[in-house]
């Protein structure tokens, strides 16, 4: 059986290097004897993956030491709750951006545990560009500003990031690991696991040390980012399996010439797709230029009467999980690491022939 071209928002698709490799390692790892899913998280087996993948992630992406990475569950959204309950830190609110479905369940989620003030919000254009920085009500007093570089469902992306006197706090979920980033920017970073990263279960924190240990009172042990930093994120039993398979995936994108071997990539399949939406009659993307995703591409059809059909064929080819999410409709593709440059092309092929014989 080949492997699908898989464009799914997340779960996404793996590489197929990585998919192999645990195939191979699965029954018996390394001639242990038994699985990754087999062995005590505080062996010194499962600590070795763990710290190696640890380290592959700070080479990636450069993180400074002063930050500490931890590998928790609950998904990102978990961390909707657990940033205000670890960063208010005794401030009165925080300051937020609103530029879709994921800054609105941010937001909706930090609303109660202290203040919100959302700084500029898109939702009056429908979520189709970021407002303008100059435009933003910043409040210098915030505990930290939240923001949402890249919203998946409506294909949004930041074309900067933003300058603020707090700490600034973003969920990466959908396009870390898409490109270098400067993490020393940021007061703290998450990402769920699902898109960039690895399988679900886990999500990646990055924090700034100096922002640990600020817990509200009364909240649960699990959720306090300090103790589990000083439990090298295993308080409790972790997610040992999906942390395995998020190393793999590391090691995977160190082997493909790192992250600025990923944006060149990254940016050229989403080009390709865009500049196919652009140059047809037959589909369009709402967002604003400087705006687009590059990986998350929505796309209407001129006839919404042909989405149906437009996804059956694509499926009959194995171009799969195309259909836009339930509370925008149309289409999307998720164009992650793991989404190859042939994938992208099998796609645009299908979309002109698509067009040839319906448009
Ligand atoms: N934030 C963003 C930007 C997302 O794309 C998603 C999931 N699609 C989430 C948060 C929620 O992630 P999870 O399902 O891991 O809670």
């Amino acid at each position: 059986m080949s492997r699908a071209f898989n464009f799914c928002a997340g779960p996404a698709a793996l590489p197929e290097a990585v998919l192999k490799q645990a195939q191979q390692d699965l029954v018996d790892w390394h001639g242990r004897g038994c699985s990754v899913m087999e062995m005590s998280h505080r062996g010194a087996d499962f600590v070795s993956i763990a710290e190696q993948a640890e380290q592959d992630l700070r080479d990636l992406l450069a993180i400074p030491s002063n930050y500490k990475v931890l590998f928790l569950q609950g998904g990102a959204s978990q961390q909707f709750a657990q940033v205000p309950m670890n960063l208010l830190a005794g401030k009165a609110s925080a300051d937020y951006v609103c530029t879709g479905v994921w800054s609105e369940k941010a937001i909706a989620e930090a609303k109660k545990f202290g203040g919100v003030n959302v700084v500029a919000t898109d939702v009056a254009n429908n979520f189709r560009a970021v407002p303008a920085f100059a435009d933003w009500q910043l409040d210098k007093n915030a505990a930290y500003l939240h923001y949402t570089p890249n919203e998946t469902i409506h294909g949004v992306e930041y074309d900067f990031i933003p300058q603020v006197d707090v700490p600034l706090v973003a969920d990466y979920s959908s396009s870390i690991l898409s490109e270098p980033l400067d993490v020393s920017k940021f007061g703290l970073i998450y990402a769920g696991a699902q898109k960039n990263i690895g399988p679900a279960g886990i999500v990646v924190v990055i924090v700034r040390e100096d922002l640990l240990g600020h817990m509200m009172p009364g909240m649960p042990t699990m959720l306090d980012y300090a103790v589990a930093a000083k439990n090298s994120s295993m308080y409790n039993t972790p997610p040992t399996y999906s942390w395995y398979l998020s190393g793999l995936v590391f090691q995977w994108l160190k082997a493909q010439g790192g992250l600025e071997a990923m944006a060149t990539l990254n940016a050229r399949k989403a080009a390709k797709l865009y500049s196919t939406i652009d140059t047809s009659d037959f589909y369009a993307n709402p967002v604003a230029i400087a705006n687009r995703s590059r990986m998350n591409v929505p796309f209407t059809l001129a006839d919404a009467n042909l989405d149906k059909t437009f996804l059956k064929e694509a499926e009959a080819l194995q171009l799969l999980n195309l259909a836009g999410h339930r509370s925008v409709g149309g289409m999307r593709a998720s164009l992650y690491n793991a989404v190859s440059e042939a994938a992208v092309d099998a796609l645009i092929d299908f979309m002109g022939d698509f067009e040839r014989r319906y448009g």
